[in-house]
């Protein structure tokens, strides 16, 4: 199965986690443009430079700059068998460039997953998430820590807390969600590409449930 698909919900939802598991199973590109991002910071690039200012107070990186961004990752061969985006859109604006550029390429979206998850719990993930700083793996520090603290699993990368993880930032990243992405679920329902899908559970189970909701669909 190969499809070009859609990862909504707002933060701590488990679209990072999800779209690793996804892309695994289905051998596809998964494009998160916070990892995309957070690379440039690193490497103090301009665009890092410019993205910074606004991903440390939990605010949207400008349409036009994640537009090029993402303009110019979906035409990496990589995602010639199908793509899983994750974080991106998050605006109106940014869905109706994607459709655009889609559009160019010659390819279209088959299923937008909108991953739903309760604020409370949205919080308490996102309070104790831990990030690989090398290959951006996800841990919790209660709910899935790594084997030996502070390091992980995968690549022993050193594992931080994201700037943009700290609680007051958090619920700011929340009420963004709410006022500019939101409007996406029905920007997608409208064209029949929307399923729903509750996020709460373990990862497997909200596995599960994704991948036969896109075998129904497709
Ligand atoms: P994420 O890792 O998806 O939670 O993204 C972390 C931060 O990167 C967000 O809080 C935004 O500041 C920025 N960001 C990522 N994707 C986008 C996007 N599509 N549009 C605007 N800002 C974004």
């Amino acid at each position: 199965m190969h499809v070009n698909l859609i990862l909504m919900g707002p933060p701590g939802a488990g679209k990072g986690t999800q779209s690793a598991l996804l892309g695994d199973r289905l051998k596809e590109a998964c494009i998160s443009t916070g990892n995309i991002l957070r690379e440039e910071v690193r490497r103090k690039s301009p665009l890092g430079t410019e993205a910074k200012r606004h991903m440390d107070k939990g605010e949207l990186v400008p349409d036009d700059v994640m537009i090029g961004v993402i303009e110019d990752r979906l035409r990496q061969p990589d995602c010639d068998p199908g793509f899983i985006l994750d974080g991106f859109p998050r605006t109106v604006p940014q869905a109706e460039a994607l459709d655009r550029a889609l559009r160019t390429l010659g390819r279209r979206l088959d299923v937008v997953v909108s991953l739903a998850v309760p604020n409370e719990e949205l919080i308490k993930r996102l309070s104790g998430r831990r990030t690989c700083r090398e290959c951006g793996a996800l841990y919790h520090i209660i709910f899935d820590p790594p084997t030996n603290a502070g390091i992980c699993n995968k690549c022993n990368g050193d594992l931080y807390q994201r700037d943009d993880d700290q609680e007051d930032i958090i619920v700011s990243r929340l009420e963004v969600y709410t006022r500019e992405t939101a409007p996406l679920l029905q920007y997608y329902r409208a064209r029949n590409l929307l399923a729903e899908i509750d996020g709460t559970g373990g990862r497997e189970d909200i596995l599960a449930r994704i991948v036969e909701r896109l075998e129904n669909r497709l």
